[in-house]
């Protein structure tokens, strides 16, 4: 499909794909599981064998399509809603398990659709079994993420299980903090591609009596960059024909596509809106979100402050805490002038150490010094725990171990530039390159 047109912007970094090439080519599930005091490793066998097939996966299917096709064939609609009972909440392992449909229906469907786009999935368990990583291999041998994470119920809150799904395999924006980034971009997913992950986690958490409660497009990949079928994923998650999970318990991230924002607005999504924001200034968010160099900040979080305006729900402001580069004083006070006033929540996440990168997380007195002077201008504020960090459970990164390591020398190299560039930054000179700081091979 057609990328989604973004006015006059090109990719900020393409970053390298051959990485992700080798990552998808390393793709091998685990043969053997090797248990472990803290972390687990096991195989999800495949529930059905996903081919590079070109026929559509069921799941992206809404119930007027379905109707469609049985109307087609001269069979009666009511079928079609049998079908998704089996897709959506029977976890039948394929169409030869709906025993109230005829024989020759099942076989047909079993033609004409995949039943999960997923061919098949790793998982790492981290946080005592709280937290599972699932690298997730599509049927073309593309891989990637969605993570998994358990939050205990207490006396004054329910247990949560909140799962992050990707939209696309890599990622365009090349943010340099980020394990996705790294990778550079592969494809959209397709709708199906979307829900199958979030499929795949109900399966698992079914036989403990659990449910998935939250769903957050965090995962690998630009959301607004594959608008379309992130929409239709919303939709199928939202519709209570299919997974039926209330709009407020489902967050769609970007990272400051502003066409993207303002659609979402003229639609007026009851979802909530998470907006990458990283820094308040331009300089250095330009070299932490290259895309900032085509909608600078000032344009993503008007953009923001209108959706929040004609939605009347909270955006949420996402800022990865990085060691001595977006933590300082300046850029709290910075943040705190951009955002106050408005209807917003901010989360700040210390970074997750990344390969190949020069910076590590702030110091939790850093962060917790940061988070008071944005308070002081009424601004509510989250410090959040980094979930799963011994599974690299920030987006991509496991796909981006596979991927290997660059050369010593090629990092070295990427490291003293992102260290040039973020110290030009925060002296707040605006870079006048046109290409973020990539890799140079
Ligand atoms: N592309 C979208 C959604 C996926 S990224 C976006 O950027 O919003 C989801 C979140 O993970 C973003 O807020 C991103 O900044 C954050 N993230 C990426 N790498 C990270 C890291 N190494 N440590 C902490 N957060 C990270
Ligand atoms: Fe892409 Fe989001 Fe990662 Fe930036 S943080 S590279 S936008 S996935």
């Amino acid at each position: 499909m057609a990328r989604p047109a973004v006015g006059t912007a090109r990719p900020a970094r393409i970053g390298r794909p051959a990485a992700l090439e080798r990552a998808q080519a390393r793709f091998e599930p685990m043969r053997q599981c090797h248990p472990m005091p803290d972390q687990t490793l096991s195989v999800v066998q495949p529930r059905t064998s996903a081919g590079p097939s070109a026929a559509a996966g069921i799941a992206g299917l809404a119930v007027a399509q379905l109707e469609a096709w049985f109307r087609e064939r001269g069979e009666p609609t009511f079928r079609a809603r049998q079908v998704l009972d089996a897709v959506w909440r029977s976890g039948a392992p394929d169409p030869s398990a709906i025993s109230t449909l005829p024989a020759g229906t099942r076989a047909a469907l079993a033609a004409a659709f995949r039943w999960d786009t997923v061919a098949d999935s790793e998982l790492t368990v981290a946080d005592g079994g709280r937290t599972q990583k699932a690298l997730h291999r599509l049927g073309d041998d593309v891989a990637i993420e969605s993570v998994l994470m358990h939050y205990p119920g207490g006396p004054d809150r329910r247990e949560r299980n909140t799962l992050c799904i990707s939209s696309q395999a890599g990622c365009a924006v090349g943010c340099p903090f980020c394990a996705t980034g790294e990778l550079g971009f592969g494809r959209d997913l397709e709708t199906a591609e979307i829900l199958d992950q979030v499929r795949a986690a109900a399966r698992r958490l079914a036989p403990r009596g659990r449910r998935l409660t939250n769903i957050v497009f965090m995962g690998m990949g630009e959301p607004l960059l594959n608008l379309d079928r992130v929409l239709e994923a919303v939709e199928a998650l939202n519709d209570p024909a299919r997974f039926g999970l209330g709009a407020r318990h489902i967050t769609v991230s970007t990272s400051g596509v502003v066409p993207g924002i303002r659609r979402l607005t003229a639609l007026g999504p009851q979802f909530t809106l998470a907006i990458s924001l990283h820094a308040a200034r331009d300089p250095l968010r330009d070299v932490l979100v290259p895309l900032n160099r085509r909608w600078p900040v000032a344009e993503v979080v008007a953009a923001a402050r209108e959706h929040a305006t004609a939605t009347g729900r909270r955006i949420s402001y996402e800022v990865t805490m990085i060691g001595g580069v977006n933590d300082t004083d300046d850029d709290a006070d910075a943040m705190a002038s951009l955002l106050r006033g408005t209807l917003a929540h901010v989360n700040l996440i210390p970074m997750n150490a990344v390969a190949h990168t020069p910076w590590t997380a702030s110091p939790m007195p850093v962060i917790e010094h940061f988070a008071e002077r944005l308070r002081t201008v009424g601004l509510s504020v989250t410090i959040r725990r980094n979930r799963g960090q011994e599974v690299g459970a920030a987006c991509g990164q496991l796909a981006a171990e596979r991927a290997g390591a660059p050369s010593a020398p090629s990092v070295a190299r990427r490291r003293e530039r992102l260290v040039a560039s973020s110290a030009a930054a925060l002296r707040g000179e605006r870079s006048t390159e046109t290409a973020p700081v990539g890799w140079d091979d």
